[in-house]
C-alpha cells in the first residue's frame, strides 16, 4: 500500500512526461492516495507598450490558458490519469507547484528530472528547485526519452 495520502504530479509536455505520469499512476495505484496534477504557465513578462505597439490582448492569455487546459485532459486520457483531479496555474513554476503541494497538503510530489551537464546544470532545474523549497517528499523520475 501507499505509504502516501496526496500525490502531485507536476507535467509539462516535454519528451518524457509518459514516464513520470506512469511513476505517479503506480505510486497511487495500490493504496487510497488521491492525485492531483498540476501544470504551470509562466507570466508573460510586460514591460510598458512602446509606441506603435500594443501590449497583449488578453485573449491571448485566454487562449493559452484554455489551450493548455485541452493538452492537460489529452495527456491525462491517454495515460489513464482522466479520475486525477488537474488544475493549470499561471506564476513561476517551481513556486507554484511548492504553494500548491503546501496549500493542499500533499505529502508526495512526482516530478520529472532531466541528466544535465555544463551550463544547464549549473543553474539548476525545475526538479532541483522543487526539491530544495518542497514542504514534502519529492520523487524525482529519471527521464530517459527527456
Ligand atoms: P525541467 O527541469 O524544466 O526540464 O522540468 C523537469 C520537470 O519539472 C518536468 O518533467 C515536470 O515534471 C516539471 N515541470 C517543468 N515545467 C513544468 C510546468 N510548466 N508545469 C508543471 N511542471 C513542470
Amino acid at each position: 500500500m501507499c505509504a502516501y495520502h496526496h500525490v502531485l504530479l507536476a507535467v509539462d509536455f516535454q519528451p518524457g512526461v509518459e514516464e513520470v505520469c506512469q511513476r505517479a499512476r503506480e505510486m497511487t495505484r495500490a493504496g487510497s492516495s488521491r492525485l492531483s496534477v498540476i501544470h504551470v504557465i509562466e507570466p508573460m513578462v510586460m514591460t510598458p507598450p512602446y509606441e506603435g505597439m500594443s501590449p497583449l490582448p488578453v485573449e491571448f492569455e485566454q487562449q493559452m490558458l484554455q489551450s493548455a487546459r485541452d493538452s492537460l485532459q489529452q495527456l491525462l486520457d491517454r495515460e489513464g490519469l482522466a479520475d486525477a483531479q488537474w488544475t493549470v496555474e499561471v506564476g513561476a513554476i517551481k513556486w507554484t507547484i511548492v504553494g500548491y503541494a503546501r496549500e493542499q497538503q500533499v505529502d508526495l510530489i512526482v516530478i520529472g528530472s532531466h541528466s544535465r551537464h555544463g551550463l544547464e546544470r549549473l543553474l539548476g532545474s525545475t526538479a532541483n528547485g522543487v526539491l530544495h523549497a518542497a514542504p514534502c517528499d519529492v520523487l524525482a523520475v529519471h527521464m530517459e526519452n527527456g
